[in-house]
């Protein structure tokens, strides 16, 4: 469970300086166990800042982290780590994630050992759960356990890392853009993995991506947030926020994906300019998504939308029922 959480990374006069900047800002949910939950936006949004807080792998500046009705920030650091060790992040470059002078088995054996020793478990354990894990990855063991990360292909070393994750039994697998580098037509097997990994095992996944199908793949049936410039702008049941979009952001993230029937006519939702309007702070009494918005009303420049609705929340003061499409001068 995640409580008003908040990053600021500071400028060149701290925290408090005019140019740093607050990654994170306000941002609450909760992972229910066996659940998917995913988190969409363009890059420099947050997200990949909001997953590696739940690593452990970056400090937070305000909120809370709770796991297992304890609250991170008030355990001893030992007690922690333990913790934190039961969510494993999946990144983006499988490339990266492995030491290219290791093979793939001292690549997995490194944090058996760690486990072997807590459980006084012995070598063959060690050898019986390296097998293991590679077959619940769907990788035969003979076939990969003695070769080097560069004779493996995009998919096999991202079904790798997610192997080692599994070693330490997690319960949350972070999956930030964890299948965008490798090659398409690898990548539905690892969504599909992950997918199986949550009905199998109940092990619960944050989905971090800007691409909204690969989300809906992963976990069609759980909670999708919406975020913009650090802020959750919309969240709900996935189906229902990729269905029923309200935010004109979240109708433009959609209306990016590309169709097949490419003839069929734009709606006005199409023309929201997707480029990118600097990485600067947005001032905190407006909408942050004003100087890109199709529907900006002068409301929008005066006062800052919050969260509003129940089981499918968002953060606009005119949501789709009462957009009214701003009409050039020109016309
Ligand atoms: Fe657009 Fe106004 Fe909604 Fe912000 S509050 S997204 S500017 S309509």
């Amino acid at each position: 469970e995640v409580r008003h959480l908040e990053k600021t990374f500071p400028g060149t006069r701290g925290l408090l300086g005019h140019d740093a900047i607050k990654a994170v800002n306000d941002v609450s949910f909760h992972i229910p166990d066996g659940g998917a939950v995913s988190f969409i936006g363009e890059s420099g949004c947050g997200k990949t800042t909001i997953g590696r807080i739940l690593a452990g792998l970056e400090t937070y500046t305000a909120g809370e982290v709770v796991m297992d009705g304890q609250n991170l920030a008030q355990l001893p650091r030992r007690q922690r780590a333990v913790l934190l060790r039961r969510v494993q992040l999946i990144q983006q470059d499988p490339y990266q994630a492995l030491n290219p002078a290791r093979t793939i088995e001292q690549a997995l054996t490194d944090p058996l050992k760690v486990i072997a020793k807590e459980r006084g478990a012995d070598k063959a354990w060690i050898m019986h759960r390296l097998h293991e894990v590679l077959e619940l990855v769907g990788l035969d063991p003979d076939a990969v356990i003695y070769k080097y990360p560069h004779m493996l292909s995009g998919g096999q070393r991202q079904r790798i890392v997610i192997a080692r994750a599994l070693t330490v039994d997690p319960s949350v697998l972070v999956a930030d853009e964890a299948v965008s580098m490798i090659d398409v037509s690898l990548r539905l097997g690892v969504l599909k993995l992950l997918r199986d990994l949550r009905e199998r095992f109940k092990i619960s996944v944050l989905f971090i991506t800007h691409d909204v199908a690969s989300a809906r793949y992963v976990g069609d049936d759980g909670q999708m947030f919406v975020i913009y410039k650090g802020r959750i702008v919309e969240h709900g049941l996935t189906d229902e926020v990729i269905l029923h979009p309200q935010h004109p952001y979240t109708q433009a993230l959609l209306s990016a994906v590309p169709v097949l029937k490419g003839l069929e006519e734009p709606g006005p939702d199409r023309y929201i300019p997707l480029k990118e309007f600097g990485h600067g702070q947005p001032p905190e009494h407006a909408c942050a998504f004003a100087p890109r918005c199709p529907y900006a009303q002068p409301l929008c420049g005066q006062e800052k939308p919050e969260l509003v609705g129940t089981a499918h929340q968002y953060a606009c003061h005119y949501p789709k029922e009462r957009h009214v499409v701003a009409v050039p001068l020109s016309e």
